[in-house]
């Protein structure tokens, strides 16, 4: 091709190419073809090393294949455009470079590297070296001066290869290269002598031929078509699949492809790579944070082979990189307003950038560094408020390791699967931690499995934080315990738990039961020995300010879920402005009313009910006096008995073993006999399908005396409450209702017992009836419903369940077939289903509002704690939404978010 060609093509024209699309841009020169906002086109990677190139920062030059190829390559498209732009550009580079592609004396290479819309980091495949072969390392050997240099990099290229291109995998090559190494009695890779580096070269030569059955390529040009193909496969293997389904990125996306010139750090002591962040990614503190290795390349940093060193220690050795370093990261942190992770290699005392992105933090260091830059001018109060991820609130609320003068060794990082800190002494079995917390041997215990199974739960509720060695985001162990609200690091792959022996082995360590380590669920760090531990805290005067920018913006109320006195301190601590749900039956549960509960499920007949519910009654009142207490004048929601009553009674199995051994023993007894009526009961009761069955308000239409008590103990207490200088605002809720005539059936008895008490009393207070829309016929004839009921709160968990159709009790068997199979974006139970059960929602609210204006709207469940969810609440105008308290903090930045965003104009971001 001529120059003019070339040049031709490169400027746009597309004189070869049948179609528009440009799959090719170039950066290096001091220019580049894209920008830092060309992340759909350009990867994340890509439009970072454009971007930096346009700054006139060092960047080694090089082009970036856009996403698109990708997307085709995947569908098996023709990709002879992409070919010819790819060639042109190569050639560019060579001509900038003044070097060929693996030819001559001193020979190109590349590295061809992913890099996706959205950072996945590691999931993908990067080769570096690439266009070496058996002449163009020896002339990098003579170029450069240093053969150990040229072929440690060959057989790097040769080992990468293998493993991304010819997915050979990396054990067969790690095992070669171990045995030189201890053949030559060394323990560093680049101890290795050249020629010893030359027999791995040609091992590696041989295994490639074994396995594959072909040599190595020579050809710079088909090792790097090759390599560009595996770069667009690597998009969906395994590790990248499972990635994006936890962090709901979409499959479709595809990832770019980086080819850029390579430079050294491996050349000797007078270069090197490192990582590092414009601020501390753990605490968010405003001070330079790295680490480097002299004499190495890639992923030597991170891969644990060699300690690498902290970055301040790179201003003793070379400071005026070091400078040049801070200078470009804090210009580029300027420059993107947000904190940087950065990668560099400084070959030769000249210091190269590969790549910043906006770094990954935790809650903790997320708010601080909005508020500092907010401080600093770089951003304004709103843009903070976007700078923190909803979910990522839940740092402050539980607690975390004390870093700051203490020896911190991290043994491994595996998943940060459920958030907190644990420190505690080891135990492999669940046996053995209800063992040693029950006779008091340890204090406090962490799990170490394998991975968990169901069998292992009541270990788990007795330790203060889980380790498996195996297992990702979804797996046993990290839903258990994030459910639990307790510390869990899952997957930690360098852990080799050894359950029998009861041992675990990590960097060399081995560790017995009773041997501490410490646990960082945020960061999913396994840490040597026994950190100190922070509490939770929720009034760290960083969230209080900022917290205090987040509540004014949103338009929703955040109510909480709370049952009981305690929980609703918590939850105002959490800035609960009422609560959305109290489950009346929780309270039925404590030992001295459950057997009050049992007489009034077994009377059979209405006055045994009404003495067995006369004795609950003030206890009930009393319960009901500390919510209004705490609560002041904030909304409170008092739901009626929900459950089906069987969920209060003994099991039917455990009667007959004990019914079995009576008959046995003393089979004259009175308590036999009880046993025998009891038994008779259960049977009774029994329901093949209790979520279905004699629950809800079915129960207090065929009990009217159970809504009777229930609605007197409420109103006693509302009125004992104001009597006393209180102001209790009160909704009383009636649960599962279908139709607008249990609706008002039950409506009619609340009615009348409020004015009984009020009477009774002389006094009043003021409340709402209403109903919880949680079945699609309730959705449906919302409008006539709402005749009767004052408020709808979609309880969203029973909903779903309803909707689809799907036991959530039994989710589990399929669900993880529905997510392979991409059926289930999302569990419904966790994230709402906005097509179909939102839809209902959307519907009765409306229908609802058209017969009553002022009808107060809200969800509650799991839902009103996620943060998609919440932004739909917001989007479709209820009043509020109501989570369980931990999730307090999550609902108020979702609904404040959701608020700015329709005030910009934007769409608000949700999942549908
Ligand atoms: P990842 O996305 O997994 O971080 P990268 O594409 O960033 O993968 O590559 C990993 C590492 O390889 C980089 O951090 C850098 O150290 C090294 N690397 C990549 N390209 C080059 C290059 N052109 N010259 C030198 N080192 C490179
Ligand atoms: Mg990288
Ligand atoms: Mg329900």
């Amino acid at each position: 091709m001529t120059q003019g060609a070339v040049d031709q093509a490169l400027a746009g024209q597309a004189s070869m190419t049948s179609n528009t699309t440009k799959y090719v841009y170039f950066f290096g020169g001091g220019a580049a073809d894209g920008n830092g906002r060309m992340k759909d086109v350009l990867g994340g990677k890509g439009a970072g090393l454009a971007e930096m190139t346009n700054a006139g920062l060092p960047v080694p030059p090089g082009f970036t294949i856009q996403t698109d190829a990708c997307r085709e390559y995947m569908r098996g498209a023709s990709n002879a455009d992409m070919n010819a732009e790819m060639l042109i550009a190569l050639e560019r580079l060579e001509r900038l470079q003044g070097q060929k592609l693996g030819q001559g004396e001193n020979p190109l290479l590349v590295s061809v590297r992913s890099g996706a819309k959205f950072s996945m980091p590691g999931m993908m495949d990067t080769i570096l070296n690439l266009g070496l072969n058996d002449h163009a390392v020896e002339a990098l050997a003579k170029l450069s001066g240093n053969p150990r240099f040229a072929y440690d990099s060959y057989r790097r290229l040769i080992q990468m290869f293998g493993d991304v291109v010819l997915e050979m995998g990396k054990k067969k090559f790690e095992h070669i290269f171990d045995t030189i190494k201890e053949r030559e009695g060394v323990k560093y890779d680049y101890e290795l002598q050249p020629q010893a580096l030359k027999d791995v070269i040609v091992e590696y030569k041989k295994l490639v031929k074994k396995e594959t059955g072909k040599e190595f390529p020579q050809a710079p040009l088909e090792q790097l078509v090759a390599a560009r193909d595996a770069v667009f496969r690597s998009w969906n293997n395994d590790r990248a699949k499972t990635y994006r389904r936890i962090n709901h990125i979409d499959d479709w996306l595809g990832t770019a492809v980086n080819v850029q010139a390579m430079v050294f750090g491996n050349l000797g002591e007078n270069s090197g790579t490192g990582v590092g962040f414009t601020r501390n990614p753990a605490t968010g503190e405003h001070v330079f944070f790295g680490e480097y290795l002299m004499n190495a390349q890639g992923e030597d940093v991170v891969s644990g082979v060699r300690t690498p060193l902290p970055i301040s220690e790179l201003e003793r050795v070379m400071p005026r990189v070091y400078e040049h370093l801070r200078s470009i990261t804090w210009k580029m942190e300027k420059h993107y307003r947000d904190m940087q992770d950065f990668e560099f290699t400084i070959q030769d005392g000249k210091l190269y950038m590969l790549q910043t992105r906006n770094g990954k933090r935790t809650g903790l260091a997320a708010v601080r560094i909005a508020i500092d830059m907010v401080r600093e001018g770089l951003i304004t109060q709103e843009e903070a408020i976007f700078r923190v991820e909803p979910n990522q609130l839940y740092d402050f609320l539980v607690p975390r390791l004390v870093e700051k003068g203490a020896k911190v060794e991290v043994l491994a990082t595996g998943l940060p699967a459920s958030p907190g800190a644990a420190v505690g002494q080891i135990v492999f079995s669940a046996e053995d931690a209800v063992k040693f917390h029950n006779n008091g041997t340890y204090r406090t215990i962490i799990l170490v499995r394998g991975e968990t199974t169901p069998e292992d739960i009541a270990g788990m509720e007795v330790a203060a934080g889980i380790l498996t060695s195996r297992g990702g985001m979804t797996s046993h162990a990290a839903v258990v315990t994030r459910g639990m609200g307790k510390c869990c690091v899952a997957g930690a792959g360098e852990c080799v738990v050894n359950e029998a022996k009861k041992e675990l082995t990590v960097k060399g360590h081995i560790y017995k039961q009773g041997d501490w380590i410490s646990l960082d669920g945020t960061t999913g760090r396994v840490i040597a020995g026994q950190l100190k531990t922070l509490p939770a805290q929720p009034d760290d005067p960083d969230l209080v300010k900022f917290m205090g920018w987040v509540d004014p913006v949103r338009r929703l109320k955040i109510r909480a879920n709370a049952d009981i006195p305690r929980d609703a301190k918590q939850a105002r601590l959490f800035g609960a402005e009422g609560i959305g749900l109290c489950r009346t039956e929780h309270m039925f549960f404590a030992e001295d009313r459950i057997g009050h509960v049992r007489d009034m499920i077994l009377a059979d007949n209405e006055k045994d009910r009404r003495a067995a519910l006369a004795l609950l009654l003030p206890m009930q009142r009393a319960d009901f006096e500390g919510l209004f207490e705490t609560m002041e004048s904030l909304p409170v929601t008092i739901r009626l008995l929900d459950p089906p009553l069987h969920e209060f009674l003994p099991q039917r199995d455990e009667l007959l073993v004990q019914i079995a051994r009576l008959e046995e023993t003393k089979p004259r007894s009175s308590k036999l006999k009880e046993l025998r009526i009891l038994l008779a009961r259960v049977e009774e009761l029994h329901e093949v399908n209790p979520m279905l069955g004699l629950r809800g308000c079915r129960l207090g239409i065929t009990f009217p005396e159970i809504t009777e008590m229930q609605a007197r103990a409420i109103f006693e207490a509302a009125v004992n409450v104001k009597v006393r200088g209180g102001d209790p605002h009160v909704d009383v809720m009636v649960p599962l209702i279908g139709s607008i005539e249990e609706m008002r059936h039950q409506a009619n008895i609340i009615r009348r017992i409020a004015s009984e008490v009020f009477k009774e009393k002389g006094s009043t207070v003021e409340y709402l009836v209403g109903t919880m829309i949680e079945l699609p016929r309730a959705a449906l004839t919302a409008d006539q419903i709402a005749e009767e009921a004052e408020f709808f709160s979609f309880g969203t968990n029973d909903l779903t369940q309803t909707t689809f159709g799907i036991s959530r009790d039994d989710i589990n068997h399929f669900l993880p077939a529905y997510m392979k199979a991409g059926i289930f974006k999302h569990d419904p139970f966790a994230t709402l289903d906005q097509a179909g059960v939102g839809l209902l929602v959307k519907m009765a609210t409306a229908k609802g509002r058209n017969t009553r204006p002022t009808l107060q709207v809200g969800i509650c469940g799991e839902h009103g704690g996620d943060p998609e969810s919440v932004k739909f609440c917001h989007k479709i105008g209820l009043n509020y939404v109501s989570c369980s308290p931990f999730r307090l903090l999550t609902a108020r930045l979702a609904a404040a978010q959701a608020a700015l965003q329709e005030l910009q104009g934007g769409d608000i971001h949700t999942n549908s």
